[in-house]
């Protein structure tokens, strides 16, 4: 099971061309603590966390802002991360492959589509087809569902601490890949600096 957003596609600096133009769109100056400040977060949670960081009281019009930019970004296309074409690839036909996402299937899709990886996940489960979006569980448990897949036999991985905690509460193995040097990680069984440094063949020899 995979994030998408900072964990297989590198969309943080689409992310943060967005937020930097919705802030700046809002009257307010570039603050770059916004960036960690909503690093993860699904839209709700981070057009309130954002409206209460500048100070205003429109977290709706915010939201809205948010996708708009972000889907402006999205369209010009995010690159994949280092590693992550190799992993799926060698994962793929041999294991459930899955995408637990808060971003909303919109953008998802369009993330999905600009570094060629259609049709490759089994399930991808976005922010909008839960109640709860990560760090509940609801993300991680509702997409092992739809692959007939036992929590307790699956490996997630996470960027963020937001993801972690999700996918540590809905009983999954967490590996955590953080995409910022001091991000904590006590919520991952293990961590590691890139998906280059995961071995597909080990990981299907594990299971
Ligand atoms: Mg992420």
């Amino acid at each position: 099971m995979f994030d998408l957003d900072g964990l297989l596609v590198d969309s943080e600096d689409a992310w943060g061309r967005a937020e930097r133009a919705v802030v700046e769109g809002l009257g307010c100056p570039w603050d770059p603590a916004v960036r960690t400040l909503l690093l993860g977060r699904g839209p709700a949670d981070a057009a309130a966390v954002l409206a209460e960081f500048l100070d205003l009281h429109d977290p709706d019009e915010i939201g809205r802002r948010l996708l708009a930019a972000a889907e402006a970004e999205f369209r010009r296309g995010v690159p994949l991360l280092p590693g992550a074409g190799r992993l799926v690839a060698g994962l793929r036909g041999r294991l459930p492959l899955g995408v637990a996402t808060n971003s909303l299937r919109r953008l998802a899709e369009l993330a999905i589509a600009s570094v060629a990886l259609e049709g490759v996940f089994d399930a991808i489960v976005c922010a909008d087809d839960v109640e709860r979006p990560k760090p509940a569980p609801d993300l991680y448990t509702t997409a092992c569902a739809l692959l007939g897949a036992d929590p307790a036999r699956s490996v997630a991985f996470e960027d963020s601490p937001v993801g972690m905690r999700a996918a540590r509460a809905a009983g999954l193995w967490v590996v955590g890949c953080p995409s910022f040097p001091g991000q904590p990680t006590d919520a991952a069984h293990a961590v590691i600096g890139s998906l280059r440094e995961v071995d597909p063949g080990e990981l299907l020899a594990a299971g």
